[in-house]
């Protein structure tokens, strides 16, 4: 094959460009990122190997290798790992077709187009951008590649100027060899990084790839003055010189030590390296468990959520290890869907290393391991609620909604799950403007009089605020549970009740306040609406089918109207929730709700009485419920016509 000149992709060209010219200062972690791909290469021709004895052979070597050469100015990495054909070269190096660098190029255009204040290098150390980082040392980078099973290697080579070439290259191992040309403030005695330095090298290893499972080989030279017999020094005899190749990393995996023996920098290393992350873990929960199964689990809360972690393009799943060796990067099935951010690895015995994944997914080890780790997770998250506040309400921050989620979706799982995750809710309270408030909390506050667990739906604190139907609530001094997240509403849906005290809307059916006071409005108010049936009738008959229902309210004080829904069924949130995923058929069933004592109502009464069938009864019908769709946030249906009767009354 003759050497042919490909276009990198628009947005690889972006990226290339970005490594090259920002300001970043820590270009060393390029190393990391090589030697990352190299341990992933080695991961998937053992893989490969264990599924394809016949095609590989028996023969594999697993090791990386650091080749610096002073002279060429160059550093070459080797692994003997599943190579690339030259398909896969073009794939995946000319191209983002990898989401995460995509969804990178994505963060910092939009950081740049809002001008936050994040640094490339926060969003590099977040995202692993991995191979391009070459670029940052090198002015030229080649690789020559030969994919397992096939003949012909091939050689890649571009100075990150938006072009590359591909040639074949002669035949050797199986495996990638990725030669830096160092740009000239990488090589060289005086410069801050060398790394054409044997030491730096190996220093670089330690500090961010010391666990890479296999072995990371470089050759030193050794220079020694001769001995004599009993091991002193001999006097003016000439050095010798000899190459002695050493393994710079230790491999030992962290889990697999004494917990007492581990500090916490380690854990956080290890966490940062294997998974990609710039920022120390939250929470390292490290589990040898024997029995039934035995395994040792390495589990981390992460610091901050990922950008994605809802999305689709997000992976969840634990890497697996059977007695240390790696068998899998992303296993789903050792943690329920909600606990999608925590990170780590299993590492047992009593997995077979030569499953498919189809096995996997119905191994009964794998379940049973399962069951555990998600228990494990739930009382270390109790635990953090209770004696690191907070924390826990970082954590909060950051995954709340996962557990909310988990909330809402164990309504057919097991009882034991809901009834831990129901004490690690949060919510805002009218009660502190400040303070998050568990639902064990809020009902301890609770006056014995009171007999439900009363809740409020909205944007913000302050939208939820200004709702008509919180007036009566806040005189009243009855706690209301702020909800911003329209998953909210349905987790509380799901538990249906806290601790025998059931939950309810302000804005849903009967408040269910019993004291004298409110009996005694509501008997004032039955008695009007008996007055009033017609026009209660006509104001119904006027709208339709958008309402159930016309009623007089007494949760009402100094507003005219509300809309609020029957208790059965969803409420307004939660349609405004389906009805954004494009679900329109759970629809609330709307009651409009009218305040017997506000001048409005005299004035609806007055016309009712004596031109009940004019037009203007049927506007200010109308422009009432269109007001109690603004209140809740909804965009009255018919916005044009709201405006000219709300113009035409004006003018009056
Ligand atoms: P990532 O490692 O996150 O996928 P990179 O930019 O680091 O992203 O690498 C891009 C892709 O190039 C890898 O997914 C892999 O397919 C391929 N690749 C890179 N280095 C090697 C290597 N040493 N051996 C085999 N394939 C490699
Ligand atoms: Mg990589």
């Amino acid at each position: 094959m003759a050497r042919k000149k490909f276009q990198f992709k628009a947005e690889t060209k972006q990226l290339l460009d970005l490594m090259i010219n920002s300001i970043y200062t820590n270009r060393e972690i390029f190393l990391r990122e090589l030697i990352s791909n190299a341990s992933d290469a080695l991961d998937k021709l053992r893989y490969e190997a264990l599924t394809n004895k016949e095609l590989l052979g028996d023969n594999l070597k697993y090791e990386i290798r650091l080749l610096p050469d002073a002279t060429n100015h160059t550093l070459t990495i080797i692994d003997t790992g599943i190579g690339m054909s030259k398909e896969d070269l073009i794939d995946n190096i000319g191209t983002i077709a990898k989401s995460g660098t995509k969804a990178f190029m994505t963060k910092l255009q939009e950081a740049q187009e809002n001008k936050e204040a994040t640094t490339d290098k926060e969003m590099i150390g977040q995202f692993g951008v991995g191979f391009y980082s070459a670029f940052m040392v090198a002015d030229q980078v080649s690789i020559v590649s030969r994919k397992a099973g096939e003949d012909i290697a091939y050689k890649w080579q571009s100075t990150g100027d938006g072009s590359f070439t591909i040639e074949e290259s002669e035949s050797k191992l199986i495996g990638t060899e990725i030669t830096l040309q160092l740009a000239s403030e990488f090589f060289g005695e005086g410069a801050e990084l060398n790394l054409t330095d044997t030491s730096t090298l190996q220093h670089l290893v330690k500090k961010y790839s010391d666990y890479v499972r296999y072995p990371i080989k470089m050759d030193f030279t050794v220079e020694e003055t001769p001995k004599d017999e009993a091991g002193k020094p001999l006097e003016n005899a000439e050095k010798t010189v000899r190459v002695e190749t050493r393994t710079l990393n230790s491999m030992q995996p962290l889990w697999s030590k004494n917990k007492k023996d581990i500090k916490q920098e380690e854990y956080d290393e290890l966490y940062k390296s294997l998974f990609h992350d710039w920022e120390a873990p939250l929470t390292t929960l490290h589990t040898k468990a024997e029995g039934t199964v035995e395994y040792t689990s390495l589990l981390f809360i992460p610091s901050h959520a990922p950008f994605n972690l809802y999305h689709t393009d997000y992976e969840p799943g634990l890497q697996l290890y059977s007695r240390h060796v790696f068998i899998m990067n992303k296993c789903k099935d050792l943690l329920p869907d909600y606990l999608r951010f925590v990170q780590g690895l299993v590492d047992s015995p009593d997995l077979s290393l030569n499953i498919s994944r189809e096995l996997l997914q119905q191994d009964r080890q794998l379940k049973l391991i399962g069951k555990n780790l998600e228990k494990n997770v739930l009382s270390a998250l109790t635990k953090m609620l209770t004696n690191e506040r907070e924390k826990y309400e970082k954590f909060w921050q950051e995954f709340g909604r996962s557990i909310k989620i988990g909330v809402y979706n164990s309504v057919y799982g097991a009882q034991e799950t809901l009834d831990k995750l129901k004490d690690l809710l949060l919510f805002a309270t009218s009660s502190d403007t400040n303070k998050l408030s568990s639902l064990k909390e809020y009902k301890e506050r609770m006056p014995e009089t009171q007999k439900k667990i009363y809740y409020a739906n909205g944007k913000d604190r302050q939208s939820i605020e200004h709702l008509p139907q919180m007036e009566l609530l806040r005189d009243k001094g009855i706690e209301v549970l702020y909800l911003y997240d329209p998953v909210d509403e349905f987790a509380l849906e799901v538990l249906n009740e806290y601790d025998k005290v059931p939950f309810q809307s302000i804005s849903r059916g009967d408040l269910g306040l019993d004291d004298v006071e409110t009996q005694e409005k509501q008997k004032k108010i039955d008695d009007i609406a008996k007055t009033n049936e017609d026009l209660l009738k006509d104001i119904k008959a006027v709208l339709g089918d958008k309402i159930a229902e016309a009623h007089l309210s007494n949760r009402l004080k100094s507003s005219a109207v509300c809309l609020v829904a029957a208790a059965e069924g969803p409420s307004l949130a939660m349609e405004q929730a389906f009805a954004a995923t494009e679900q329109h058929m759970f629809k609330a069933k709307r009651i409009l709700e009218l305040n017997p004592e506000h001048d409005l109502f005299s004035r609806l009464q007055k016309i009712h009485e004596t031109e009940k069938d004019s037009d203007d009864f049927k506007d200010y019908c109308q422009l009432l419920y269109d007001q109690a769709l603004l209140i809740e946030g909804i965009m009255p249906d018919d916005p044009i016509a709201f405006a000219d009767k709300v113009a035409r009354l004006m003018s009056k």
